[in-house]
């Protein structure tokens, strides 16, 4: 069970000798390695309204490393109710140990080819005899974002920057809607094409909530989603050492690079406070040779 208990905010983490500014980060990541840092927050109303409408099962979407495919197995396991993986692409020989660690949750998979993986409406047609209760690939939606609200239970109203990674944009919906009015949240992408993702944060807001200061930094995919170039893998060895921050390739090394990179070029204002939230995800290191990082 993700325990709230452990989470700490660590401070002090990134240094700026020139300015007054200081940087702490939110470690979600030790509430659990399975519903990991914000999955926990994006799930808990979704599975809240299965269990209280009496669906049995949740169904939802993936690939075979996704943060959010295990975070769901472990949560319904963890409730009661059954769960399904819809994941991109043909089954592959060896499973990867995100599959197999979710399939040891209880979670059957369907493996659907990633043209037929593109039209998730169509595939929720071809099951709806089975009454599942669906969850959108990565979480996305306001009931995900609703949940992550709590994580202003340690983020108090000295803070005047709230940094976190973007995937589907629900998680940095969530911190606008329970941003202050002087609380900026700054969202970091890391995909290459942003595409849709103003579009997606936009759809979970309310119209006043859409006034509110948020802005979406581009430039630090590092060639694009799950890509982890030499350079990349460097930097989060290197923020270990330094630091005691372990990172994800996916996300949080990402997030951490840019806010490392914005704290350099001056990007924050002389007194900032500033909470980057650490998301989890660390499973998703798993794709990874062993001893590629040294934590
Ligand atoms: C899923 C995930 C994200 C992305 O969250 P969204 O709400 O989809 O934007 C960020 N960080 C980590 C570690 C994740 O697992």
């Amino acid at each position: 069970m993700p325990d709230k208990h452990k989470v700490f905010i660590q401070k002090n983490t990134f240094t700026s000798t020139q300015k007054n500014i200081e940087i702490n980060v939110l470690r979600l990541d030790v509430m659990s390695a399975i519903i990991s840092g914000n999955k926990f927050f994006k799930l808990q109303l979704p599975i809240a309204t299965a269990l209280a409408e009496g669906y049995g099962t949740v169904a939802t979407f993936g690939g075979a490393y996704s943060n959010h495919i295990v975070a769901t197995a472990g949560y319904c396991k963890l409730k009661g109710l059954k769960s399904i993986g819809f994941i991109r692409g043909e089954e592959p020989a060896i499973w990867s140990k995100t599959m197999k660690d979710a399939q040891e949750l209880g979670m059957e998979f369907r493996f659907v080819t990633r043209a037929v993986y593109k039209d998730k409406a169509a595939i929720q047609k071809t099951w709806q005899h089975e009454q599942y209760y669906w969850v959108n690939e990565g979480g996305y939606g306001k009931l995900g974002a609703e949940g992550v609200k709590d994580m202003y239970e340690w983020i108090d109203e000295s803070y005047t920057h709230i940094m976190c990674a973007l995937g589907t944009g629900t998680m940095m919906a969530g911190l606008i809607k329970g941003a202050l009015p002087h609380q900026k949240v700054i969202g970091i992408s890391v995909l290459k094409g942003h595409g849709t993702l103003q579009d997606q944060v936009k759809g979970l807001l309310t119209e006043s909530e859409k006034l509110k200061q948020y802005y979406l930094v581009q430039g630090y995919h590092f060639g694009g989603y799950a890509k982890h170039p030499e350079r990349l893998i460097n930097w989060m060895n290197k923020l270990y050492e330094h630091q005691q921050l372990p990172s994800d390739i996916v996300y949080t090394s990402k997030l951490f690079f840019a806010v490392e990179d914005l704290l350099q070029k001056g990007y924050f204002e002389a007194g900032s406070k500033i909470m980057v939230i650490h998301s989890g995800g660390l499973q998703g290191n798993s794709s990874l040779a062993e001893g590629v990082l040294q934590f």
